[in-house]
C-alpha cells in the first residue's frame, strides 16, 4: 500500500463519519452523545477536543499526503512511440517526475516512512 493510498482509504473512513448521519445511528440504536464520546471519556476533555478535531483533522490531513504524493510521482517516458495501429508503450524511467531525484524520492520515501507503508 503506497502512502497515497493509505491517505484515500483514512480520508474515504473519515468522510463517511461524518457529519453523523442520525438516521444512520438510530438503526443502531445509538443516541448522538453515544457516538461522539465513548461512556465516560465525555469527562476527559482531551479526549472529547481530538475526538471532535478528528473530524476536520484527518480529511485535511489525508489531503495533504495525496496532494504530494501526486505532486511527487515516478515520471514515465515512451518506450516506443505511438504507431499507426498502435499506442505508445510508457515504461517507468526510475526517476521522480516532481523533483527528478531517484525514484522513490526523499519526499516519497519520508511520507511513506511515516505512515509506515510501502514507498
Ligand atoms: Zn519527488
Amino acid at each position: 500500500m503506497s502512502a497515497a493510498q493509505y491517505a484515500r482509504e483514512a480520508l474515504e473512513r473519515a468522510e463517511r463519519a461524518t457529519p453523523l448521519d442520525f438516521a444512520v445511528m438510530a438503526n443502531y440504536a445509538v443516541t448522538p452523545a453515544e457516538v461522539s464520546v465513548m461512556p465516560g471519556l465525555d469527562r476527559v476533555p482531551a479526549v472529547r477536543d481530538f475526538l471532535d478535531a478528528a473530524r476536520s483533522d484527518v480529511p485535511k490531513l489525508a489531503r495533504a499526503v495525496i496532494a504530494v504524493e501526486e505532486l511527487h510521482r515516478e515520471s514515465w517516458h515512451a518506450e516506443y512511440p505511438a504507431g499507426p495501429l498502435y499506442p505508445a508503450q510508457y515504461e517507468p524511467d526510475g526517476y521522480c517526475a516532481g523533483c527528478d531525484e531517484s525514484w522513490p524520492c526523499r519526499t516519497v520515501r519520508a511520507l511513506s516512512d511515516a505512515l509506515e507503508v510501502e514507498a
